[in-house]
C-alpha cells in the first residue's frame, strides 16, 4: 500500500518520531502551521472515522488518552488543539486518519 503514513511506521521513510508504543506513534509535521505541530498516527491504516473496525477505534481511544499523559513531553502546557481532518471539503491529503496535534501559541478559530 503507498501510505506515507505506512511507511514512517515501517521506518522506510524518515520521520522525526517523539513518542511510539505498539497502537500509535507521534512524529512531527513536516510542514507545520503552528509553533508546535504533532501527528498523532493510530498504526492501523484507515481512512475516515466512518470505516473504523473496533480495532481501529480501540487504538484511535487510545491515542486520545495519551496525547494529554505526554502534555509535559509534548510541551502542550497553555493549550493545544485537536485537528482529524476527514475527507475533500476538510483537506485531507495523507488517507491514514491523524490527529493534528497544534500547541505553542494562541491560535485563531477560523476553519475556512
Ligand atoms: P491532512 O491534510 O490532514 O491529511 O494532514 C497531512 C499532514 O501530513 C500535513 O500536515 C503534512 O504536512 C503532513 N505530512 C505529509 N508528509 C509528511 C512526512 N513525511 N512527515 C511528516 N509529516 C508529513
Ligand atoms: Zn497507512
Amino acid at each position: 500500500m503507498d501510505c506515507i503514513f505506512c511507511k514512517i511506521r515501517k521506518g522506510e521513510i524518515p520521520s522525526e518520531k517523539v513518542y511510539e508504543d505498539d497502537k500509535m506513534m507521534i512524529i512531527k509535521d513536516i510542514d507545520p502551521k503552528a509553533k508546535k505541530h504533532y501527528l498523532c498516527i493510530p498504526k492501523n491504516h484507515f481512512k475516515l472515522l466512518s470505516e473504523m473496525t473496533e480495532e481501529d477505534a480501540a487504538q484511535l481511544a487510545h491515542c486520545f488518552k495519551t496525547i494529554p499523559a505526554l502534555a509535559d513531553k509534548l510541551g502542550l502546557d497553555g493549550g493545544y488543539r485537536l485537528i482529524i481532518n476527514q475527507g475533500d471539503n476538510a483537506g485531507q491529503s495523507v488517507f491514514h486518519l491523524h490527529i493534528h496535534i497544534l500547541a505553542g501559541q494562541k491560535m485563531e478559530w477560523n476553519p475556512a
